[in-house]
């Protein structure tokens, strides 16, 4: 039977990724975009994959996320990828941090991820075991911040964490495992030229780890390789 993934974010890096990965391993990927007429690789895979569906979103509107759920509600989702994340303004430390810079951060990283898992918690709850999988990042670890810095991406995908934790707990219940996900340092916008490994590598390494988590794994943090994180 088709498996159906919804992935945000997915117009570039790890989200796109992670699109062609799942297409190529025949499931369904819903996959949303802020803007279709600037995602021409995605567009260009629709092309290609008749089982590639397109939507339009912005993950900070609340809105729009509740209609992408009522239009898709005839769908049951084996998986929902929260993948869109927004770095924040580079540059800045202690003593100057935009708080207005620092809500922005916190709606796409940290408020949207829940406000997916609420919306679309029907079709997930229909299609158990359901996995939802967000992307967090090692810099949200409380243990592994030994450099300090990095005020506002660091507590938002902190804060993403015990979000991660929360739901874990909440809907395990209901057959939903939820798992926070370190990508690893990859080539994308946000990850820079000099980072260590390629979007293919990422999305390849995440997809393994998600196939193979089971409901013990629910509420953990996990690298692209499978290795456990410290919250
Ligand atoms: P990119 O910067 O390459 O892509 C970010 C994606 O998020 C784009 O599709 C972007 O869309 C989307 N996005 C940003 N804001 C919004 C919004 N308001 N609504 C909808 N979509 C939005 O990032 P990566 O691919 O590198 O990162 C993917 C995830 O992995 C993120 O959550 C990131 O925090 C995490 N991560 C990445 C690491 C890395 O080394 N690259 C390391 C650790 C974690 P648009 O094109 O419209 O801006």
């Amino acid at each position: 039977m088709t498996q159906h993934v919804l992935i945000t974010g997915a117009n570039r890096g790890i989200g796109l990724a992670l699109t062609e990965l799942y297409l190529k391993s025949g499931w369904s990927v819903y996959a949303t975009c802020r803007d279709i007429t600037q995602a021409p690789e995605l567009t260009a895979l629709q092309r290609i994959h008749e089982h590639l569906f397109v939507s339009e979103l912005d993950v900070t509107d609340h809105h729009a996320i509740e209609q992408l759920s009522q239009s898709l509600k005839a769908i049951s989702f084996d998986l929902l990828v929260n993948n869109a994340g927004y770095y924040g303004p580079k540059g800045y430390g202690f003593g100057n941090t935009d708080a207005d810079e620092w809500r922005k951060v916190f709606e796409i990283n940290t408020i949207a991820p829940l406000k997916l898992v609420e919306a679309f918690y029907p079709q997930l709850k229909a299609n158990q075991p359901g996995v939802v999988a967000c992307l967090s990042s090692k810099v949200g670890s409380m243990a592994e911040n030994t450099s300090g810095g990095g005020y506002i991406y660091r507590s938002s995908k902190a804060a993403l964490n015990s979000v991660v934790k929360s739901l874990s707990n909440d809907l395990l219940p209901q057959g939903i495992i939820c798992i926070a996900l370190h990508p690893g340092w990859v080539q994308t916008e946000m990850g820079g030229p000099n980072a260590l490994i390629d979007t293919q590598t990422s999305a390849k390494g995440l997809k393994q780890v998600i196939d193979s988590v089971g409901e013990a794994d629910s509420g953990l943090f996990m690298d692209y390789q499978g290795n456990y994180l410290p919250w």
